[in-house]
């Protein structure tokens, strides 16, 4: 057997996966649950600084140079806006697919019913009276809403800065910033040529660059998963909430190997697991770190060097797919919502579960490519539902509920990741179709 650089890239992943397994149980077994900070923090810091950090310094330019190269090898506006209305067709559709059949396997499984209920207080009271950054982040998405929510989105969309944007490493303002430019360089003719030459010189940069940093990706995995795995100990999954992690993995499982490849199938016309072979260390990378935006360099690497999509997809699909397209965490919000109702004993009529589809939609839009961001926009979903019910205060689902989950999340969030990864690149598969490189 002929072992290329791929295979021995993807074992190491694997490889560290599996050892980051082992040394985070290790750990955590050795010091009964109580690591102490240093440990934790030396992984994290290993993780976060060589790994992630080098993703992440190579993803603004990244985003830009493929966008105007993606957008502006599309050339003919109404064909680009025929793209685009696909595109976001693909991204609503698949997520709403995704929410519904979360709600449906939720419902069915029950995962709340009979939940310990000493448990479950004890974790929210922690919640509410810690000061963890998710509790932050929680308290300001309730306060700011599903209406906030929008227009947090709708200033990003329309950058009034968008280098200071880029320069505080928002991805969205950068890609509307980049698709504009794009078009005007193409509309522009011969003088916006250099420009173009320019940024396919820098997007060739940056795929090699992303090229050698993919080495560090066994190490960079290995700790964050130990980091993961010696903060909770594996037996937390077999706890109280396993019925919980069962029901979301199920579903996440039924979407991403059997509703995501049907899509590919159906509309894309490609071997779903061949392309899912070809797409893995972008896979693995997504579930070893937790973000799809840590992860886009190696996506879009995967995607045009192995899975065949070509750079007019790749340019537009898998940067805004990125931010805005997760069906894993739209999915997991809306399974999420429905277990914590069930725990607290509230029963949920058909108008609720229809709120939690649009909302949980909605708010995985509004979820930042970040590890844990579906745990804390799921708030928003919380909040709409409670408005819906109108019951008095004491009798709705307190907001620190979420501290129930909050153990378990970053696991669970390693899982959804990986589905909002695997939606992205089936996206820009099937668009490849409609927008292939001119031969
Ligand atoms: N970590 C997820 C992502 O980056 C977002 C989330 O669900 O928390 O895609």
């Amino acid at each position: 057997m002929k072992i290329n650089k791929h295979t021995i890239l993807t074992a190491g992943i694997l490889g560290g996966l599996v050892v980051g397994v082992v040394v985070g149980e290790g750990l955590y077994r050795a010091y009964q649950g109580d690591v102490p900070l240093a440990a934790l923090e030396g992984l994290s810091f290993v993780g976060n600084t060589f790994f992630i950090g080098l993703l992440k310094m190579v993803l603004v330019p990244l985003v830009a140079s493929s966008v105007i190269i993606g957008v502006s090898s599309i050339g003919d506006p109404s064909q680009l806006g025929r793209i685009g209305g696909y595109t976001v067709l693909y991204y609503f559709a698949t997520m709403a697919i995704a929410v519904v059949l979360g709600v449906v396997i939720v419902v069915s499984v029950h995962p709340g019913r009979g939940f310990d209920e000493g448990f479950r207080n004890q974790q929210a009271q922690a919640f509410e009276q810690g000061d963890s950054v998710e509790q932050q982040r929680s308290q300001e998405a309730q306060a700011t809403g599903l209406w906030g929510a929008f227009k947090n989105i709708a200033t990003q969309l329309i950058p009034s800065n968008p280098i200071g944007a880029a320069a505080n490493g928002q991805l969205l303002p950068v890609i509307s910033f980049s698709l504009i430019m794009g078009i005007v360089l193409t509309v522009i003719g011969p003088r916006g040529r250099p420009v173009l030459d320019f940024f396919d010189s820098l997007y060739a940069a940056v795929m090699k660059l992303v090229d050698w940093v993919l080495w560090l990706a066994p190490v960079g995995v290995l700790c964050l998963v130990a980091w993961t795995v010696a903060r909770i100990g594996t037996a937390s999954l077999i706890g109280p909430l396993a019925k919980f992690i069962v029901t979301v993995l199920l579903a996440l499982s039924i979407h991403g190997l059997i509703v995501l490849p049907l899509v590919l199938w159906v509309f894309g016309r490609t071997n779903p697991f061949r392309y899912m072979h070809q797409m893995r260390q972008a896979l693995l990378t997504a579930f070893g770190t937790d973000s799809s935006s840590a992860t886009l360099p190696v996506t879009i690497e995967c995607a045009e060097k192995m899975g065949g999509v070509s750079k007019r997809a790749a340019g537009f699909v898998l940067p805004l797919g990125a931010t805005v397209n997760m069906d894993g965490t739209a999915l997991y919000e809306a399974v999420a919502v429905v277990f914590l109702f069930q725990c607290y004993g509230i029963a949920l009529g058909p108008t609720q579960l229809g709120i939690i589809v649009v909302t949980a939609t909605l708010a995985a839009v509004g979820a930042a490519g970040i590890p844990s961001a579906g745990l804390v926009t799921m708030v928003i979903v919380v909040q709409a539902v409670n408005n819906s019910l109108g019951l008095p205060q004491d009798q709705q689902l307190p907001l620190a509920s979420v501290g129930v989950i909050l153990g378990v999340d970053r696991v669970l969030d390693m899982c959804r990741t990986t589905v909002n990864v695997w939606g992205d690149s089936v996206g820009a598969k099937i668009i490849t179709r409609i927008a292939p490189d001119p031969a």
